[in-house]
């Protein structure tokens, strides 16, 4: 495969029916780092038709593959997974500019989706026979895939977004056309490539590389797309509903957060307890550079340690170590595009200006600071003295910016916590078991942590209320949204029934 032959359709690799390619830049020195297929409408539509073949309306091979078989593929993709673990982790470093580490654990959280929904769809069995009340008749629930998916990913997360739809969707027997994002499109080439290594027949698994108008919004209308799950921005995923609403086509969608990491005064009691919050905080909003849906960009907490606490983030966050992603004793990445830098410069700005107070960071790093010249780099930021009305707290920023809220309440902390368009997830700090339990039970978010902050398990159903999102990855509602429920009623003993009496 040379490097433009980035289009997966019917088992073939190609460039762009137009010829057209796009340059994939390292956002470590805004260098080319791969040049790959710009798809188009009609790539879209060739590789619509070749799942729709694939899957037949039901007919198909992979549809009518027994569900062990299906698992021993997945089990298959795991392995090859491991197998190319550094190789995998090194491009999605360079792509997407997170650190080599951080591509590992991705490989291996990867890894542990494909096993997870191995298991789930063996273990759970077949139907459910329902009782309708009657010896004469048999009745049974069954479910079936629902036809051609088109998967469409960002580009914070590009391989663990992708698998986290594509190992569901071919679990349920699905086919489907996956487009990642234009801006990291290389571990998914990867990947669909690994797929048919572990044996997947041809036009199960189609790719195309492209931008979002028009590749991923021809996926959304398409007449013959039966599903779109979509991973990105609030923006795009409206217009997302909106494309698929005319076929009234499944659509889940997951989309950004504003989290909340609430911090209550006794969980900083003791030293332990101040450098673990303190220590966590600085996880939540600065990992991967803040280009994380679930960061907890919003530190809200109990006004008798904010000062203490905010001085400690602070001196700390000035001591994360920039630069390239795959050297040694980096800590966080650059920014994925200058797009994204600047976006963030926007925000601070803005931020400034409605009266939040910098505590550090707030610029550029010095370029003798950072290595190498060029790359997208942003300095962790906390922006203490924050409220609700600053389009800051209010907007996901996707940048290592920390904003600063205080309480004095619980009740107080809860609304908080609460006041955001969105719901995806957030976490609560407390030595008080009870008040944990409170407070959890009452934050409107897809995941709460106690104590806690960023992990999740394949089997725990991810997602958000509210505007991040409808539907659910992960867990057994994830493989759920890849199904359609089919009601089997048998009459044992047919006769009239005489309703009509002519
Ligand atoms: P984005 O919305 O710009 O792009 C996401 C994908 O949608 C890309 O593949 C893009 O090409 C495509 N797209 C763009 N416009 C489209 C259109 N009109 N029709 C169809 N597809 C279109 O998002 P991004 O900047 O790549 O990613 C960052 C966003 O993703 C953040 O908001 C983040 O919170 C969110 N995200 C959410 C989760 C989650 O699990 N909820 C996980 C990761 C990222």
């Amino acid at each position: 495969m040379s490097s433009t032959e980035t289009i997966h359709v019917d088992g073939v690799w190609r460039s762009a029916a137009s010829g057209a390619r796009r340059e994939v830049l390292d956002p470590a020195d805004a260098t080319t780092l791969a040049v790959v297929a710009e798809g188009g409408v009609d790539d879209t539509d060739a590789a619509v038709a070749a799942a729709a073949r694939a899957f037949d309306g039901g007919a198909g091979v992979w549809p009518r593959t027994p569900v062990a078989e299906r698992a021993a593929l997945l089990r298959r993709v795991a392995d090859l997974l491991q197998r190319d673990r550094e190789e995998i982790a090194l491009v999605e470093s360079r792509d997407t500019g997170k650190t080599l580490e951080e591509g590992r654990v991705d490989v291996d959280d990867v890894t542990a989706a494909f096993r997870y929904f191995a298991d789930l769809v063996v273990n759970e069995g077949g139907g459910r026979v329902v009782d309708a009340g009657s010896d004469e008749v048999h009745s049974v629930v069954v479910h079936e895939p629902v036809g051609v998916c088109a998967l469409i990913t960002p580009w914070n997360y590009p391989l663990l977004q992708a698998s986290w739809k594509i190992a569901p969707a071919l679990a349920a027997g699905n086919t489907f056309v996956i487009k990642p994002s234009e801006v990291t499109p290389l571990s998914t080439v990867h990947l669909v490539r690994l797929l048919a290594e572990a044996g997947l027949p041809d036009g199960v698994a189609n790719l195309v590389t492209g931008a979002g108008d028009p590749v991923g919004a021809r996926l959304a209308e398409h007449p013959d797309v039966d599903l779109v799950s979509f991973t990105g921005g609030l923006a795009s995923g409206v217009k997302v509903a909106r494309a698929a609403a005319p076929t009234v086509k499944k659509v889940a969608l997951e989309l950004g957060g504003k989290n909340p990491n609430v911090v209550f005064a006794d969980a900083c009691a003791t030293d332990e307890g101040f450098d673990t919050a303190v220590d966590q905080a600085l996880n939540a909003a600065f990992i991967h550079s803040g280009q994380v849906c679930s960061a907890g960009a919003r530190l809200i907490i109990e006004e008798s340690v904010r000062e203490r606490f905010v001085a400690e983030l602070a001196r700390r966050a000035e001591k994360i170590r920039l630069g390239r992603g795959t050297e040694k004793g980096v800590e966080c990445g650059p920014l994925v595009s200058a797009q994204q830098l600047a976006k963030v410069e926007a925000y601070v700005a803005s931020a400034l200006a409605e009266g939040a107070v910098l505590r550090c960071g707030g610029r550029r790093p010095e370029p003798s600071d950072v290595r190498p010249e060029g790359g997208y780099f942003y300095s962790p930021t906390v922006l203490d003295l924050c409220h609700g009305a600053m389009t800051v707290v209010r907007e996901e920023t996707f940048g290592p910016i920390l904003t600063v809220e205080t309480f004095h309440t619980e009740d107080e902390a809860v609304a908080l916590a609460n006041d955001t368009e969105y719901g995806l997830a957030g976490a609560v700090w407390t030595a008080d078991a009870g008040r944990a339990r409170r407070v959890a039970g009452r934050m409107r978010h897809g995941t709460v942590w106690i104590n806690d902050y960023h992990p999740y398990l394949p089997q725990a159903e991810w997602g958000g209320f509210g505007r991040s999102g409808t539907g659910r990855e992960l867990g057994p509602a994830g493989l759920a949204e890849y199904r359609e429920a089919k009601h089997v009623y048998q009459n044992l003993a047919p006769k009239p029934v005489r309703w009509f009496a002519g």
